[in-house]
């Protein structure tokens, strides 16, 4: 077995471990300890051989929370060891493709299951979740009609700024953020959603995609974790301009304000988490060539210049 393959048996036995225990302490009413697993962690829209596309779990008791359904996020779900069925919440942070590409298959493979633990599933998400998940269904139909079972029932809350539901004994709070800032699209500017998570053990909060927000950072005041999204925005701009080098300055400009104002630069990020005061600092959605250990290095360097707390850069399935 190769050490990477070992590794990753390991991590996996360690997840499953984690999960039974979470259950097994629940029933016996003792302490349990929530996880974050980062089932994905790279940005669309380009596929990735080593990371899949933004998916998250928070595995609290025995209501596992799906936070956002990027393409490949059944599959890392097995990986985790995590069942389809136990998943009863999804949290999707916003509408773009890279967010949402696993949940036909999410949905279709849970419907399939028919486990003894498949019932109503909530969809959380921005306005226009609703539309997205009933064409998903509608696209199902010819498929379903070969159940033996129905499709498991599906309910879908959107939210706003300033929402506050509860799953459980897990309080989720929501903000809107700054990822729409240059809107130009037709219609209203769409909306994307950061969430915090108080648990009874800690609070954590992920950021989606955002560029920097002054919501954001009141929402994740005070957070034991911070989950954020980063943008290396100066190693991309550079590979924009290797690989494109007639590129005009209008698009390249264009390109430069979503990667500085719509994302966070680690300098962003760093403040961010200073400005709120969290404990420690997970970060992930890389796009480009993020995630190799020189990089790294620097950026972790740009961060802590900032923040000085915890900083780790996160791989698909690490556990936090
Ligand atoms: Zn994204
Ligand atoms: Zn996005």
């Amino acid at each position: 077995m190769s050490t990477l393959k070992a590794k990753t048996k390991t991590a996996s036995l360690s997840l499953l471990c984690a999960l039974v225990a979470l259950g097994c302490g629940a029933a016996r009413g003792q302490s349990a300890k929530s996880v974050w697993v980062e089932l994905g962690t790279q940005a669309g829209p380009i596929p990735n051989p080593t990371r899949s596309e933004p998916a998250h779990v928070l595995l609290w008791r025995d209501q596992p929370i799906l936070v956002d359904v990027g393409d490949g996020a059944a599959e890392q779900l097995a990986k985790a060891h995590i069942p389809i069925d136990s998943i009863h919440a999804v949290f999707i942070s916003h509408l773009h493709f890279d967010h949402t590409g696993g949940l036909f298959a999410f949905l279709g493979m849970r419907d399939q299951g028919g486990g003894p633990g498949r019932k109503l599933i909530t969809i959380y998400g921005p306005p226009g979740t609703k539309a997205m998940v009933d064409g998903l269904r509608s696209a199902m139909q010819s498929g379903s009609a070969l159940l033996p079972q129905k499709p498991s029932d599906y309910k879908v809350v959107e939210l706003s700024d300033g929402s506050s539901v509860s799953v459980g004994d897990v309080k989720v709070t929501t903000v809107s953020n700054s990822h729409y800032l240059l809107w130009r699209g037709s219609g209203a500017q769409p909306v994307s959603l950061s969430y915090r998570f108080d648990l009874p053990d800690r609070s954590i909060v992920y950021t989606g995609d955002t560029g920097p927000s002054a919501n954001v950072e009141k929402l994740a005041h005070g957070a034991d974790l911070l989950v954020s999204e980063i943008m290396d925005a100066d190693t991309a701009l550079d590979e924009l301009k290797r690989d494109r080098p007639g590129i005009s300055k209008v698009t390249y400009n264009f390109v430069r304000d979503h990667f500085t104002k719509e994302h966070l630069t680690p300098n962003q990020a760093g403040l961010l988490a200073a400005h709120a005061g969290v404990r420690a600092l997970v970060l992930t959605h890389f796009g480009g060539a993020t995630g190799y250990p020189d990089q790294i290095a620097r950026l972790t360097k740009v961060i802590g210049e900032n923040f000085h707390g915890s900083i780790r850069f996160a791989t698909d399935l690490d556990q936090f």
